[in-house]
Formats: structure tokens, C-alpha cells, sequence
């Protein structure tokens, strides 16, 4: 079994918080994951270790094999990660950025502007192509910042709340991209508060607290956990987060 992703003993400490625990995940590639967590419980320092944007104090991760903290490179060139704020240049249009983060990956101009084209399409993006992104709402700039994220195709894809703020018309278009994906063999893991997409999407969820994982499985897995048989996720997630002890 080939794993998109695999998070070993994973930690970090802000000041006296420790915001991840010796937190270890495997998720194998082929997946649709959603890591889920009460507020503060270490999601999105997470999700910043494994992308490379934030030196864990501990532990490393391995994006189909190549280390994010030893071989950095090789580990970020299978790897997309879509913040929950994503930065957009202004004064670009949306093909300009498009095609801009395309030449950051070196894909050359033709194959940029193709899969360029293909994206702002499926993500109804096309016909303000050429305005300026300070122009666009925030639903479109998270449009937008997705299809920057799958410019250079990358085999992983790790997106923080990738659906808050959408409407219901673009939330279904960004779902049936992300399933796509992974029926084409890739993977993709986020974060979600909407339990409902975590329930409907992912075949596989994990529940972070306090920085630990506390549970993960497919959803009736969790729900024999909890002992919430019949249960909606929402139980079963309140059940395995509320009243729990922190574990140093
Ligand atoms: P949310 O669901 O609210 O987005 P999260 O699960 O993504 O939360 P994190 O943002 O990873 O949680 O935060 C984990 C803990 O680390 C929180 O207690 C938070 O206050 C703390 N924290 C996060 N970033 C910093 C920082 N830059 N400096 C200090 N503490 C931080």
C-alpha cells in the first residue's frame, strides 16, 4: 500500500501550548480523508507542518515517501496545500495567476494556459478570466486559489475549510472536482467543520484533539466507537471530543 501521506510522531509547541502531540496518521493514497477537530485542536498547525510551512519541533512527515523536513523539495512537488486564507496577487487576472503559479512549478506556457483553461471552467471561473482578482468576491478568490493549487497536478492535495464561504452552486463544483481527483488515483485531505461534507465525501475521517488523534475510521467505525450506533457524525464527533482530558 503506497501512503499519500504518513505523519510520524509529529509535534509542536507554541510557548507553553503544545498545539501537536507526537501526532502519527497514515493516510493511503487513493484517499478521501477529513481530519476533523474542535476549535484550536491543531488542524491547521498540522496541516502547515506537513506542508512545509512550519518547522514541527518533532517527528516528520513523508508525502508518498519523500520526507517534507529531509528531502523538502521532492516531498512539496507531489504536494498542493490551500490555505483557509489564501493569499491572491491583485493585480493579476485569473488567468495571469494561473499562469503565474504554473511558471513557479515550471510547466511550460502551453501546457499552463491549457490546464488553465480546463480548471477556470470546471470552477465557472472562465468568463472573468481576464479580471483583476481584487475584483472578485470571496467565493471566487477561493475558486480561484483551488485551481492554482491543481495547476501542476500534484498527486496529494491538502486544502484547510476549502468550502467555507462558497455558495451552494460553487460548493458542488468544488465537491465533484475533489472527487474527481480522487477517482483518478489522488488523494485528498481537509479540514471541515461542516460535518456534512466530512459524512458525504471522505471515506476515511480522523478526529484531532488537544493535538492527538482520537479516533479514526470510515464512519460507522466511529460510530461503533462512540457507541453512538445509529448516530450522525456530529454525535459521534461530539461524544469522542467533549469531556476530554488532555494528555501530555
Ligand atoms: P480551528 O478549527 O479553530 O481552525 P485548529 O484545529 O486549526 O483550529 P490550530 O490553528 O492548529 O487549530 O491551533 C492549535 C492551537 O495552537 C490553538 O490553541 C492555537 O491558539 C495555537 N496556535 C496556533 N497558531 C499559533 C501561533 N502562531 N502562536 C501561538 N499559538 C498558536
Amino acid at each position: 500500500m503506497t501512503l499519500a501521506l504518513e505523519v510520524i510522531s509529529l509535534s509542536k509547541r507554541y510557548g507553553s501550548h503544545q498545539a501537536v502531540n507526537r501526532l502519527s496518521l497514515q493516510i493511503p493514497q487513493g484517499s478521501f480523508y477529513a481530519l476533523l477537530g474542535p476549535n484550536g485542536a491543531g488542524k491547521t498547525t498540522t496541516l502547515r507542518m506537513v506542508a512545509g510551512l512550519l518547522k514541527p519541533d518533532d517527528g516528520d512527515a513523508l508525502i508518498l515517501g519523500h520526507s517534507i523536513t529531509r528531502t523538502p523539495r521532492a516531498a512539496k512537488q507531489e504536494l498542493a496545500y490551500l490555505p483557509e486564507d489564501p493569499l491572491l496577487y491583485d493585480k493579476l487576472t485569473a488567468l495571469e495567476y494561473l499562469e503565474f503559479v504554473a511558471g513557479l512549478w515550471g510547466i511550460p506556457a502551453k501546457e499552463a494556459q491549457s490546464h488553465a483553461k480546463t480548471l477556470l471552467q470546471q470552477l465557472s471561473l472562465w468568463d472573468v478570466r481576464t479580471d483583476l482578482t481584487e475584483t472578485f468576491s470571496r467565493g471566487m478568490k477561493q475558486k480561484l486559489a483551488l485551481a492554482g493549487a491543481f495547476i501542476h497536478h500534484p498527486k496529494v492535495i491538502i486544502l484547510d475549510e476549502p468550502l467555507t464561504g462558497l455558495d451552494a452552486a460553487a460548493a458542488r463544483l468544488v465537491k465533484t472536482m475533489l472527487v474527481d481527483y480522487v477517482r483518478q488515483g489522488n488523494t485528498v485531505i481537509l479540514t471541515t467543520h461542516i460535518m456534512e461534507i466530512a459524512e458525504r465525501l471522505a471515506e476515511d475521517i480522523g478526529i484531532l484533539n488537544y493535538g492527538q488523534l482520537v479516533a479514526e475510521g470510515t464512519l460507522d467505525e466511529l460510530r461503533k466507537r462512540s457507541g453512538e450506533a445509529g448516530g450522525t457524525l456530529e454525535t459521534v464527533f461530539l461524544e469522542l471530543t467533549q469531556n476530554q482530558e488532555v494528555k501530555v
